[in-house]
């Protein structure tokens, strides 16, 4: 069996942050990962996909984007090779195509089986992905086997699909840009929308996330929101990362002639059926805009921010008559042959073998601290700040993780801090 201190578990960019700080602290460690440096953003992801995040907001510890294009977004390969940069910067002790098996705990330590060893480790940094499975809602088992269903992770283009209609379900960034790209193709979509947050993806000349990040949105800790539990499940922004800087909106959208419906309740067969929520979904989201604007404008007068544009209102959604009063669809009928399940990523752990686990089968844990000794998680959602689960926010949990395991962490001194 292999002795170590400290074994991270994932090398995406949270398990290469916490090396790199470990690394920082001279703590022995070593990452494992089942397959290369990113995989997911190397599998997981479609081919036109770019970061919706500008370059420059690519930041981890010890390394950040220095290319000619700062206000670029950079497409999947270029995020794989900018980890692989990342990896090879510090000498990153990663063990690759290497498969965790079972954590178990054996006395103060764990007993981590892989693909390839045992080892024993005194400390184990759970970075396997916030986004690990997609989530299905269980009512698509309820539709007609003629139906293709696709999930996000496996879809790559529009030729892949069968010639139909589409159903796209779910109207976060991931949903809105695939039913963009899928519309594109000429097939005809149809897009669920439920909670959504519109945002421009320029306002005032500069990058929407420039503002965000000035005025430090993504800083913000569970102790500054209303309620953590509203703002972890917080649908992602509807953003894309194009170098035509054009924003994507279920507006935008319906101009480009997706039809837009409410959310989707249920499905039987050939029949899915939708809630009239569509005029207070959109209606919440424009109102929330409008707040997000004028924080920025408010920014704009109370800081030196330079030349600035003129403030800007953008047109509410509109949905017509036709889609506020559609609730139920024949999916055979309006011809849809695909439902593509936008709807947000599930975690599990069933290797995993320690009291560890909330009802939901969720990792317990205090800013990335569980309640088990030694055990620690990095990468999820507002996980101690906003922006934990983004490239550049789990560098700041990465640091913070890394000093608990020096200083030897506590779940309860992190619940009294
Ligand atoms: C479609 C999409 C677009 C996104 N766009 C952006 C963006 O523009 N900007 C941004 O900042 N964030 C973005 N994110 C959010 C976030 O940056 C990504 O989800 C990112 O991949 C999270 O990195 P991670 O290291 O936490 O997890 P992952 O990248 O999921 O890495 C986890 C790693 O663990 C490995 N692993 C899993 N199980 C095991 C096991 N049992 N044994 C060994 N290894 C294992 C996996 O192979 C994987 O490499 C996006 C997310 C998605 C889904």
């Amino acid at each position: 069996m292999k002795r170590i201190d400290t074994l991270v578990i994932g090398g995406g960019q949270a398990g290469l942050a916490m090396s790199r700080c470990l690394s920082d602290r001279a703590v022995d460690h070593v990452v494992l990962e089942r397959g290369l440096v990113a995989q997911r953003w190397r599998s997981e992801r479609w081919d036109s996909l770019r970061l919706l995040t500008p370059n420059w907001q690519t930041r981890l510890p010890g390394f950040r984007y220095e290319g000619p294009e700062p206000d670029g977004y950079m497409s999947m390969a270029q995020v794989v090779a900018f980890f692989e940069r990342y990896a090879a910067s510090f000498a990153a002790p990663i063990e690759l195509d290497t498969t965790v098996l079972a954590v178990e705990r054996a006395g103060t330590h764990f007993q981590v089986r892989t693909s390839r060893d045992t080892w024993l480790a005194r400390h184990v940094v759970i970075a396997t992905g916030f986004s690990d499975l997609p989530f299905v809602p269980p009512l698509a088992r309820h539709l007609s086997p003629r139906i293709v269903q696709i999930v996000p992770t496996k879809y790559r283009n529009p030729d892949q699909l069968p010639p139909g209609g589409v159903l796209v379900v779910g109207a976060s960034a991931t949903g809105v840009q695939l039913a963009d790209e899928i519309r594109a193709s000429g097939r005809p979509v149809t897009l669920a929308v439920g909670r959504h947050q519109r945002l421009p993806r320029t306002y005032r000349g500069r990058d929407i996330l420039w503002w965000l990040d000035a005025m430090g949105a993504f800083d913000a800790t569970p102790e500054n929101v209303v309620n953590i539990n509203t703002s972890r499940h917080q649908p992602s922004l509807q953003l894309v990362g194009r170098s035509d800087l054009r924003s994507l909106d279920v507006a935008v959208l319906q101009r480009r002639g997706v039809r837009v419906l409410g959310r989707l309740l249920g499905a039987e067969y050939e029949r899915a059926w939708f809630d009239d929520d569509l005029v207070a979904t959109t209606s919440a989201s424009d109102v929330k805009l409008v707040e997000v604007l004028q924080r920025i404008d408010e920014f704009i007068s109370s800081a030196a921010v330079g030349a600035v544009e003129p403030a800007e209102r953008f047109e509410p959604t509109w949905p017509s008559a036709l889609e506020i009063g559609q609730t139920t669809v024949d999916l055979q009928i309006d011809g849809i042959d695909t439902v593509v399940w936008a709807t947000g990523f599930t975690r599990r752990y069933p290797w995993l073998r320690v009291p560890v686990f909330d009802e939901r089968g969720e990792i317990r844990h205090r800013g990335g601290i569980t309640p088990v000794s030694g055990l620690f998680v990095l990468g999820m959602h507002f996980q101690r700040r906003r922006k934990s689960a983004f490239i550049d926010g789990v560098g700041d949990d990465a640091a913070f993780l890394s000093d608990q395991i020096v200083s030897g962490a506590s779940f309860d001194a992190a619940a009294a801090s």
